[in-house]
């Protein structure tokens, strides 16, 4: 498996740059603190950031956000490190505070296939919130097995694995400011 300073050059040029990223960001931070803005008061946000992938995501997204909120963590898995989905979601981490009656909004890096965010939202949605929405920065329609209703979307992509911006490859490769698509002969050595 290729590491380190090799790996990061397994990178083809970047597909979304750390300034459209930003600037798409901050659109969604705005829109969301407009939507929630009447309840802020009597509801603070909880945001519920999904690990690890969407933690840089996350940092960003609620400093463009003007509404009083609270940020909790959870961790699935459901990928092991490889490039593509076992189907199997797993709550490594769950968060530790009551959600009931609370506006809550999920944020995720990727929905790929659907399945991860599809089966966390059952998960939450039987501890009676008060709404339940989900923010993803990217999102690959084209992977899609399980249909899944997102509420807001940073960007469509095509098919391919990407990297950066807090998404790895075996766990690296999350501190690219940009993100770029992985080279599909690093994973495919990996699988032989
Ligand atoms: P899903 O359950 O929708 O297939 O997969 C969701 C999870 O798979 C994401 O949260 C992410 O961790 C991982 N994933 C899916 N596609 C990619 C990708 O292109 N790059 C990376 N780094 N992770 C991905």
């Amino acid at each position: 498996m290729k590491k380190g300073l090799d790996l990061l050059s397994s990178v083809k040029s970047s597909l979304i740059s750390d300034s459209v990223i930003q600037r798409r960001v901050q659109a969604i931070g705005q829109q969301i603190s407009l939507e929630y803005r009447d309840e802020g008061e009597e509801y603070p946000l909880v945001v519920i950031c999904i690990l690890k992938g969407a933690f840089v995501f996350c940092a960003d997204l609620i400093r463009t956000m003007h509404l009083p909120l609270e940020v909790h963590f959870m961790a699935v898995s459901s990928y092991g490190d490889t490039t593509s989905s076992s189907g199997v979601v797993k709550i490594e981490k769950d968060i530790d505070i009551d959600i009931a009656g609370r506006n809550v909004l999920i944020v995720e890096d990727i929905v790929d296939t659907g399945l991860t965010l599809a089966y966390l939202k059952e998960f939450l949605s039987d501890r009676k919130p008060r709404s339940l929405s989900i923010c993803t920065l990217l999102d690959k329609p084209a992977a899609r097995e399980k249909e899944v209703k997102v509420d807001y979307v940073g960007f469509e992509i095509g098919d391919d694995f990407v990297v950066g911006y807090g998404l790895d490859y075996a766990q690296q490769l999350r501190n690219l400011s940009g993100i770029g698509i992985l080279k599909p002969e690093i994973y495919q050595e990996d699988e032989e």
